[in-house]
């Protein structure tokens, strides 16, 4: 019944794969941020020319925005010949930095062995193009089709999607009643529908001592030693109890479902420079502790700090002398959307009408663009869909494959049926 619809995106093909290859010939290296503009550009004069109305625009005075760099988004609408819903595919222009172990060249759009090989070919831009091609397949089999649809490239998603998502979901880009529901082609494997995500907290601990000579410690007070307590109490109490907490969000790898910290970094002392300087003669008088928190749907915000801070302020009646401050970094409420949602149940379909089968339905360990679609733009129907394996996103030779790419736009161009003509064939 949609086999019209399915024979108009595998015969855009080659349009794919050339369009992947187009997209991964920009170098939009994040950070500093380059290659920004011309990319969104691009995207603007490809969907203009299939008569879609565009705009680009930039995230002035966000972070990193500056003429150099600046953080332009594009954001591209259709509508349809009768009122209906808008459904949105959302993707981000942005990659992660080349590094080192490279046997191709990481922005030539490299094609081989049915696979396009280059930075962000997975992480995103192979998700971009088959949300394009499906799109512009289903304008092509259903030209009459009501309701609107949306594509954006945004920026920065790699650095927290400030002057990306956030920006324009600030601006309602991202908001009922100009969209209604929301795809973001991350590369989350094609047969797995991404509901959400755990949330996070980012906060910096410092441990305050007194400064005194090196060769008397006793006239001073050692914040370095301080914060070896504030270590050992997590090791004796928090990392044992975080490990108790499972959670009922089907987070993928398994080892993420339950609650989690990492010390992302630890600074204590004055220079500890012996290359060309010198090392500090100094007892330590501050030491600060960077931790990463991710909680679950089961737990509350509060309460996960409140965890941190009574270990804080148990040490600080125990241990003489014993002072902190704690400041919060950044803030990520978890999210997880309902599976009977109406974007979950299209492209379930989808699904099951290109592989045959029921899709997985996962939480990413991991934070994406949709915390600033639930967050600021208050719209709850929105999912992470898209070809590309993860596990090889910021990675040597990352590479998407073609077919996963052809089959994943069939997967969306079911899904946008489904959304915007009630499944009619
Ligand atoms: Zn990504």
């Amino acid at each position: 019944m949609t086999d019209r619809l399915l024979q108009c995106v595998e015969a855009r093909t080659d349009d794919l794969v050339a369009l992947t290859a187009d997209l991964i010939r920009f170098p939009t290296v994040n950070p500093p941020g380059e290659a920004y503009r011309p990319c969104a550009e691009f995207i603007a004069a490809r969907l203009k020319k299939r008569g879609f109305g565009v705009e680009l625009i930039r995230g002035e005075g966000t972070p990193g925005d500056n003429d150099r760099y600046p953080r332009v988004n594009v954001v591209a609408r259709f509508d349809g010949r009768s009122p209906g819903p808008t459904v949105h595919f959302n993707s981000h222009i942005d990659v992660v930095e080349a590094g080192e172990g490279w046997t191709v060249d990481p922005f030539a759009g490299v094609v081989k062995d049915g696979r396009v090989y280059g930075r962000g070919a997975c992480d995103m831009k192979g998700g971009l193009a088959a949300s394009i091609i499906a799109v512009e397949a289903f304008m092509q089999a259903y030209p009459d089709f009501p309701g609107a649809i949306e594509i954006s490239g945004t920026v920065d998603e790699e650095s927290g999607g400030f002057g990306g998502v956030a920006h324009l979901a600030g601006k309602g880009y991202f908001s009922k009643p100009k969209v209604d529901h929301v795809i973001i082609p991350e590369p989350l494997n094609k047969d797995r529908i991404c509901l959400g995500h755990r949330g996070v907290w980012w906060a910096e601990i410092e441990t305050l001592g007194e400064i005194a000579h090196g060769s008397m410690p006793f006239l001073g007070d050692n914040a370095v030693r301080h914060m070896g307590a504030v270590l050992a109490a997590f090791e004796a109490d928090l990392f044992p109890a975080l490990d108790r907490k499972q959670t009922s969000m089907p987070v993928v790898p398994e080892g993420a479902r339950r609650s989690t910290m990492n010390i992302n970094s630890i600074h204590g002392g004055q220079t500890e420079d012996f290359r060309p300087g010198l090392p500090s003669p100094n007892v330590p008088d501050s030491c600060r502790l960077t931790i990463d928190r991710r909680f679950l749907l089961e737990e509350k915000l509060d309460e996960v700090k409140r965890e941190v801070i009574d270990i804080l302020d148990r040490l600080k009646r125990e241990r003489t002398k014993f002072d902190y401050r704690i400041r919060d970094v950044m803030e990520v409420q978890p999210t997880m959307t309902e599976r009977d949602a109406p974007v979950v149940k299209a492209v379930a379909e989808g699904i099951m009408q290109v592989f045959d089968r029921e899709p997985d339905y996962v939480i990413s360990p991991g934070t994406y663009d949709q915390k600033h679609v639930a967050r600021i733009g208050h719209l709850f129907d929105c999912i992470a869909y898209g070809p590309g394996i993860l596990d090889l996103a910021h990675r040597p030779d990352e590479w998407v494959g073609i077919d996963d790419m052809v089959q994943s736009a069939k997967v969306m161009a079911i899904g946008l049926n489904v959304l915007l003509r009630s499944g009619r064939s």
